[in-house]
């Protein structure tokens, strides 16, 4: 299994890092912030391949992405294979009602259907070929509901916080995970609505030592020493698992 970084950073793009978000196999897209396109396409993805895009949250280095993929679609790639999109409930609203404000017009057929899957924590769903988990997470509770995932790919579970705070629900969506991609906004101590590395030394302790973490949603550069295990995500850095 290949993990891509497309970008490592935050929402203030700090360091000069893109907006965070990963490609699985080249198939599969977790969060789709503004730079999705040029990122894909600097990677060599073939856009008709992208089957399944998971967002967590509707803030804007999540899913502003996606309207660019959908006028890609309709003027220079093609595609006739269901694009899957899952997200929060009332994600097919928000990509499409956002997609025709940034282009009107770019929702209408262009040979292939976006099939929206909506998160229901407590459930096994299916999208395309994927089966995952939705669990909710602690971010922005009071504007608008995140989810992280937990997605079975190639005989690999992948657990992604998206944005979130510490909470006991990260060990849920970490549960037999063999890779967990974290939020750790903050490189020292911690901070309001997202994690930071005290956090992370919290969940490394009692998570299974098995679990690789990935650090991402980066305001700098966190020193990782002694913690076992535990990697940094950078632009456009891929990892393979076994
Ligand atoms: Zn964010
Ligand atoms: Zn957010």
């Amino acid at each position: 299994m290949e993990l891509t970084f497309l970008g490592s950073g935050n929402a203030f793009a700090s360091g000069g890092r893109y907006w965070s978000s990963f490609l699985i196999d080249r198939k599969y897209q977790f969060d789709a912030p503004p730079t999705l396109l040029p990122h894909l396409k600097k990677l060599g993805v073939p856009l008709p391949d992208l089957e399944v895009i998971f967002i967590t949250h509707h803030h804007g280095d999540h899913f502003m992405g996606l309207p660019f993929l959908l006028l890609e679609y309709i003027y220079l790639t093609p595609r006739t294979k269901d694009l899957f999109i899952v997200g929060p409930p009332g994600v097919e609203a928000w990509t499409e009602d956002f997609a025709e404000r940034c282009y009107p017009n770019i929702t209408r057929d262009a040979g292939y259907r976006r099939r929206y899957v909506e998160a229901r924590p407590g459930e096994e769903q299916k999208a395309g070929p994927l089966t995952f988990r939705a669990v909710p997470m602690n971010h922005v509770k009071e504007s608008m509901e995140a989810f992280g995932y937990s997605v079975q790919v190639d005989g690999k579970t992948i657990a992604y916080t998206g944005d979130t705070m510490f909470c006991e629900e990260i060990f849920e969506l970490a549960e037999g995970a063999d890779i967990l991609v974290a939020d750790s906004t903050y490189s020292e101590g911690s901070g309001p609505e997202h994690m930071g590395l005290d956090d992370i030394r919290v969940i490394r302790q009692r998570l299974s030592p098995r679990t690789t973490m990935i650090l991402t949603h980066l305001n700098g550069d966190p020193n990782t020493n002694g913690l076992e295990n535990v990697v940094t995500a950078s632009d456009l850095a891929t990892f393979h698992f076994d």
